[in-house]
Formats: C-alpha cells, structure tokens, sequence
C-alpha cells in the first residue's frame, strides 16, 4: 500500500512531523520492509526512535487518547549508518529507516535542515545538533538589558541552517509599562528583518498561545542563552503533565518502561519540540549564508557599491556607508555585521589550519616511508 498525500494525516507519525515529503523519500526503504522512525534521542552507538505501533492488540490503558497514541518507541543500533563524517553523524530529529526485527537503523532520510555546531577550542569540527528543524524559537531574556548583536548572532545560526527563525522576547511580565514594551519590540525588528517577533511571558502566559499556535506545524528548537527562560517557556508549551506521560511511556527492547528523558517531544497544541542539552550555546559555524540572511539589508545595499569586492570601510561609491550617512541602516547594524563576520572568518581559518595540519603528518609520513625504501635500496639519502 503506498501513502498518499490524503491518507497522511491519519499516519501515526504525523504528529511527529511525518509527511508526503518524507514519505515519498522513503518509498525505496519501504519495499525493502524497513520501517520509519524519528530518532528522538542519541546515545553511543544506539539511537531511540518513534515508530508506528503496528503491534496488534488492545492499546494500553493510558494511550487511547494520548498525543502518543499509534506510537511507540524503540531502541536501533546505528553502526550501520555510522560514517567518518561528523556531520553526518544521526542526531535527534533524524527520520530513519529502521530494520525492526534485528534492531538496525539502516539509512537515514535526507535533512531537510541541520544545525551544526563549532566544537570548543581544540578540534574546530562541525558537530551535528539536531535535524529537520523547522523553526528556531531564539529567547531573549526582557530582564536583562537587550542585546541586538546576540539576537543578530542566533539569527545567522538560525539561517544558516535552513529553519525559519522566530524571536521571542521572554519574562515580558517584567517589563510593566506597555510603551516601553512596544520600543522594545520595534527596536528587536530592526535587528531582525523578515523575522516574527513575539514578547512572551510563562509566568503570566501572556503570548504563549501566540507562541504555540506559530508551532503547531512542524519541528521546533529554543535557542538562547542561559537564563533566557528557555526552560520554563519549553514547560509552559509542553504542559509538565505530557512531559511526565511522554518520558513515562518509553519502552525499551524489551518491554520495560525506562524514564529516560527524550529529546524530542510533541506539543499539545500541536508540532514538535527538540530540546538537546548541547543546542544551548551553540557558537558560529560556517555562516556565511547565514550572515547574509540576518543581514539581508546589508547584503541588498553591498550590490549597489560601486566596486563589486567593497569591504565598505571608505570606499568611494559604497553604499552602504551612505546608508549609515542618511540614517537609513543603523551604524550598530553594520559594526556587528562586520564582527559576526570576522568571527566566521577565524572559525574557518581554524578549521582550516587543522586540515593543514593533518595534511602535514600525512606528507611527513610519506617522507619517511620515502626514505625508509630509499636506504633499503642501499642509497644514502639527503636530508635538506
Ligand atoms: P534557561 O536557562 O534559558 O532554560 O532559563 P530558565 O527557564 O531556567 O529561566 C531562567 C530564570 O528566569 C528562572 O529563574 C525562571 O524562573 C525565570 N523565568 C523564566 N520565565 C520567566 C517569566 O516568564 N517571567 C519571569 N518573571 N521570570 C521567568
Ligand atoms: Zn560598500
């Protein structure tokens, strides 16, 4: 039986953001008898995963009108699909092809969107955060004083991989006086072109049902700084009941309910929440088209300077100076515009002196193998 696009909704995975375009790039795996599964949790070398309950029999007890209903959780093995890319490691949000009977995820689908994150200091390699996001909620805290260039530095990383972002200016119960709430928000705007922004507050509830209807279709993840209320807004959306009901139900290889927590978990309201520890703080990584999104003003403005390869500093012609002349882009813009690049700039120079490096020890080897075969010949060798 193939799925149509009607019968779609009616899918047990549906809720988990299955769709016609997943299902379509699933067909091969299909015949194959593989069956898909959302990866909700990664682990060394096994991953947890949802997948349609097609045991028969009567539904537990406390599933029939569950959100979780039609689905279960298994465990898979990953070894399969495990390859020396880290960026192609499978990470939560994943949709996979599962072999249920031997416990193997066999393929992963194609990623709709990924976010990547730059490793600390020592090895500046790409890590692989979550999958098929589809918004990226940044939370910015109205308790502390706002910081454009931190809404401006998520905003690239959101772009960068692929989800649509959306700003929420968190704790806006804080934030008495309407008028001054409203500057805020304009102020964020600017910041912020072609993105929703949103003040919310989990404590009064104020823009939560804003909030959770914007997600009711699709993948989410909160990004921000600690102490941005991204927990508490994540309790809020999810209910703290659910939550329980949701880690409650896992059940392992062998039938047993575990209490591990899930990284990713279905909204009441509909969509789909992914909360992974490590997307707290996640840095730059290669945002080169990311940056030219949340700057996309300035990326417009940089076609109209006269010299094509204009670094806008003092160039005659450049009209972005004249812009920032006549008032029309905020100087901030520009400066933080120009750190986030830079920044991005060193990253990859990073990554790229550690590929350097690699291919050094390699030409350093193959120096020596030379050598060693040069003397077994019998010959003396010169050394420079
Ligand atoms: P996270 O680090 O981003 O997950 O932030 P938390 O959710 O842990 O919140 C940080 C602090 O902000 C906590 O002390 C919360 O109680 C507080 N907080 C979160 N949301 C709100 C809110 O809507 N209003 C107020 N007044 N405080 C909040
Ligand atoms: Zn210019």
């Amino acid at each position: 039986m193939s799925l149509s696009t009607t019968s779609l909704p009616h899918h047990p995975l549906s809720g988990y953001g299955w769709d016609a375009g997943f299902a379509a790039a699933f067909a091969p795996y299909a015949e194959a008898g593989l069956a898909p599964g959302r990866i909700v949790r990664v682990d060394r070398g096994r991953c947890d995963l949802v997948v349609a309950d097609a045991r028969p029999g009567p539904r537990p007890a406390d599933g029939a009108d569950h959100p979780g209903a039609g689905v279960r959780t298994v465990q898979a093995d990953t070894a399969l699909v495990t390859t020396g890319d880290p960026l192609n490691i499978m990470c939560t949000g994943d949709w996979a092809a599962v072999d249920l009977d031997q416990g193997y995820v066999r393929a992963l689908l194609p990623r709709r969107t990924a976010f990547v994150r730059s490793t600390s200091s020592k090895r500046s390699e790409g890590q692989i955060l979550a999958a098929n996001v589809d918004h990226a909620v940044i939370a910015l805290s109205l308790a502390v004083e706002l910081d454009l260039g931190r809404v401006e530095r998520f905003l690239a990383l959101a772009w960068e991989s692929g989800a649509q972002p959306l700003v929420v200016l968190t704790k806006s119960d804080l934030v008495t006086d309407p008028v001054t709430l409203a500057h805020l928000v304009a102020d964020t705007r600017t910041a912020a072109p072609g993105v929703e922004v949103l003040a919310v507050s989990a404590a009064t509830g104020e823009g939560v049902d804003v909030l959770a209807a914007l997600l009711a279709a699709g993948t989410a993840v909160l990004l921000g700084q600690s102490g941005a209320g991204k927990s508490t807004l994540a309790n809020v959306l999810l209910g703290e009941e659910a939550q329980t009901v949701q880690a409650a139900r896992d059940v392992d290889g062998k039938g047993r309910h575990t209490t591990t927590t899930r990284n990713l978990l279905r909204l009441p309201s509909g969509g789909v929440l992914i909360d992974t520890p490590g997307l707290r703080g996640v840095g730059l990584w290669d945002a080169g088209s990311g940056l030219a999104q949340a700057f996309a003003e300035i990326e417009t403005l940089a076609g109209e300077c006269r010299f094509q390869d204009c670094a806008h500093l003092q160039e005659p012609g450049c009209a972005v100076l004249a812009a920032v002349d006549d008032g029309t882009l905020p100087e901030r813009r520009l400066d933080s515009y120009r750190k986030l690049a830079r920044e991005n700039e060193r990253l990859a120079a990073r990554t790229d002196a550690r590929l350097r490096a690699e291919m050094r020890r390699e030409w350093k080897q193959r120096q020596a193998l030379g050598r060693h075969m040069m003397e077994r010949k019998g010959r003396t060798v010169r050394r420079p």
